[in-house]
């Protein structure tokens, strides 16, 4: 595995580069999900890049920046197993060259980006649109890889690159779920026994919904009371267009979900620990 840590490294992997390479950005702490990306990025290139890299500018002042579990030694065991071609770990000088409080913006359009989790976590989209768009910059590469679990980033990242004229093509590759149907994801790791097994309620809803909402009942806010009456904290449940994140109607439903345009999304929250997660809804 080729490393990356400074420009220096970079010039070195430019100059040597002939294939095809995919780039599946991170922010380390790497689990089956990760994996599952860097294996979807194989099929579509001839090489893969991962980035690890705990992007300041992504978080709120009163978010997990400082505590976001960094767990770089078994992350680069769990590369090397699965054959990942370069890790590139850049410092916040290499990305912010003049400081994040000094740093030019990438600013999600306002329509996409203040709903579902935007609306939740202020600027929390501008930060992940301005480290993606960094990272094609200096990596330049030929494709991207993200994940469905976070369907409004990828959503925003493809339309920020389509806008900004970046060339490369940018896939999105499905969830992974642990085998109760709770969507991996470092945060995951913040909860007790206890709050995991209720975790796991969250998908058992979105599952529930589908089946309802298939069957012409649209009714979210049975769900909503149920979850919270369980202990979460619900920041979201919504029904919106998979192709436009559009809010849809009662009577849209139909169309929708003939058309296979229709999404739930949600999150929640328990304790301090914030999930997230989205199903595609299909007759
Ligand atoms: P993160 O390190 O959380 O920023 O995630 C890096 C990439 O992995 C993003 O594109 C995520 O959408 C993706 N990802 C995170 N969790 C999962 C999962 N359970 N299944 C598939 N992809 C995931």
């Amino acid at each position: 595995m080729f490393y990356i840590y400074n420009h220096d490294d970079l010039s070195a992997w430019h100059q040597a580069k002939k294939e095809r390479w995919a780039l599946v950005p991170t922010m380390g702490n790497l689990h089956a999900g990760h994996l599952s990306l860097v294996r979807y990025a194989q099929q579509l290139a001839d090489k893969v890049m991962v980035s690890i890299f705990v992007n300041p500018t992504q978080f709120g002042a009163n978010e997990d920046f400082a505590d976001y579990p960094r767990t770089l030694a078994a992350d680069e065991a769990l590369l090397r197993e699965v054959g990942a071609d370069a890790l590139f770990l850049p410092d916040e000088k290499m990305i912010y060259p003049f400081g994040t409080s000094a740093c030019c913006g990438v600013t999600a359009p306002a329509a996409f980006a203040n709903i579902l989790c935007g609306a939740h976590r202020p600027g929390h989209f501008d930060g992940v649109l301005n480290v993606v768009t960094r990272l094609f910059h200096l990596i330049r590469p030929e494709v991207a890889v993200f994940g469905e679990k976070d369907y409004q980033q990828q959503w925003l990242i493809k339309y920020c690159a389509a806008d900004l004229h970046q060339q490369l093509d940018i896939h999105t590759a499905p969830t992974v779920r642990a085998a109760d149907g709770l969507a991996l994801s470092s945060r995951n790791a913040y909860l007790n026994p206890e709050a995991r097994r209720l975790a796991s309620q969250l998908y058992a809803h979105l599952q529930r919904q589908k089946e309802a909402l298939r069957n012409g009942i649209y009714d979210v806010s049975s769900s909503k009371n149920s979850l919270e009456y369980q202990g979460f904290k619900l920041d979201y449940l919504e029904l919106r267009r998979s192709s436009n994140l559009r809010l849809i109607e009662v009577d849209e439903l139909e169309e929708a979900l003939q058309a296979g345009d229709a999404r739930l999304f949600i999150a929640a929250r328990l304790g301090h620990t914030r999930l997230i997660d989205n199903l595609e809804l299909t007759k």
